[in-house]
This record gives structure tokens, C-alpha cells and sequence, in this order.
């Protein structure tokens, strides 16, 4: 099995999703609230996994502007949930470049009170795994 193979599988189980079943019908993409600000966009995130690309992926802005919203998970028929695949991809990487993960007792520092609900579950859906 090659390296981007690996990771592909990876991303597969961290996700619970089987990129292999996307059949580019733009559903997700057009349903992304963030699709505007994506240089890769949601319906193309199963190829770069598929391919094994998955560090142009995380480096590029689609990985980082994807809010975690879901609107992609609803819309897929395929169950293939772009949202969850980005998301895998990343912590892959994070996890392959030795990052670590937040800390439960540093998140009431990063707490304000204008800050929005969607991020903390966001965050939570993140760094729980
Ligand atoms: S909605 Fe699902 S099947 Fe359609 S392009 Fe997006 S990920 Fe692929
Ligand atoms: S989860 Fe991410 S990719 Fe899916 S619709 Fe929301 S912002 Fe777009």
C-alpha cells in the first residue's frame, strides 16, 4: 500500500465515511455556505483523498474556511459527507506533523461572550477524537 493510500484508509476511518462513493453531483458544493472562499471545493475534497493528496488538501484555504456546519452531510446522497472528510483530513495531518491537541482546562481562556455557538460544537466535534 502506498503512503497516500495509507492515508486515504485513514482518513476513511477517522471519518467513518468512504470516499469512494462520491459521484461529483455538486450537491454539497452547492449547498456550503463557505463554497466562495474554498480554492477547493467540497464535491473535489473525495478526489484529493482518493488521490492521496491530502497535503494540498489540508494547505489549502478549503480546509481551514470549512465551518463544520454539516449543510454538505444533509445534502449528500451518497453518504460520503465531505464535511467529516475534510475535517479527518486535517487532524491526519495534524496528528502525522506531531501536533497536539487542545487541552479541556485551555478552553475558558479562549471563551468570549460574542463568540458563536456553532464554534464551540465545532470545536468540541474537533478535538474530541
Ligand atoms: S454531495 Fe456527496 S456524492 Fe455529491 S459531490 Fe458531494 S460528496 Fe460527492
Ligand atoms: S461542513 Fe464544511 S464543506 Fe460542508 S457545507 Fe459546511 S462549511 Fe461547507
Amino acid at each position: 500500500m502506498t503512503r497516500g493510500e495509507q492515508q486515504a484508509a485513514m482518513v476513511a476511518e477517522i471519518s467513518g465515511c468512504d470516499p469512494f462513493k462520491c459521484m461529483k453531483c455538486g450537491k454539497c458544493s452547492a449547498s456550503c455556505p463557505a463554497y466562495d472562499q474554498m480554492d477547493i471545493k467540497p464535491h473535489q475534497f473525495a478526489s484529493y483523498i482518493i488521490a492521496g493528496d491530502l497535503e494540498n488538501l489540508v494547505e489549502s484555504k478549503a480546509a481551514f474556511k470549512c465551518m463544520s456546519c454539516f449543510a454538505c452531510i444533509e445534502r449528500c446522497p451518497r453518504g460520503v459527507e465531505p464535511g467529516k472528510l475534510v475535517d479527518a483530513a486535517r487532524q491526519l495531518m495534524t496528528r502525522e506533523r506531531g501536533g497536539d491537541y487542545m487541552q479541556p482546562e485551555e478552553v475558558p481562556e479562549l471563551l468570549a461572550e460574542d463568540l458563536p455557538q456553532q464554534l464551540l460544537v465545532s470545536a468540541f466535534r474537533r478535538y474530541r477524537r
